[in-house]
């Protein structure tokens, strides 16, 4: 079956996805989320037990993989 998406009525496909999950103060990156990522506006559907599963990761589940570092930049209109 096919999926179409919910905004934009676009193709929805099987794909492997990496999320951005808040847990409290930190970010955790999960890749490899099996999701479905519409081709044309990008909306990410998620599957099953997804959002437990990710609760479980962020909490230090697996441990990393690797590390980014990220900038917080405060807003301040020019
Ligand atoms: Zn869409």
């Amino acid at each position: 079956m096919m999926r179409t998406c919910y905004f934009c009525k676009g193709k929805v496909v099987n794909q492997p996805t990496s999320v951005d999950f808040w847990w409290a103060d930190e970010l955790k990156i999960i890749e490899n989320v099996p999701a479905g990522v519409c081709q044309q506006c990008g909306e990410k559907y998620s599957e099953g037990n997804f959002y437990k599963e990710m609760e479980r990761l962020a909490k230090g589940a697996g441990g990393a993989v690797r590390r980014l570092s990220v900038d917080v930049v405060r807003y301040s209109p020019a």
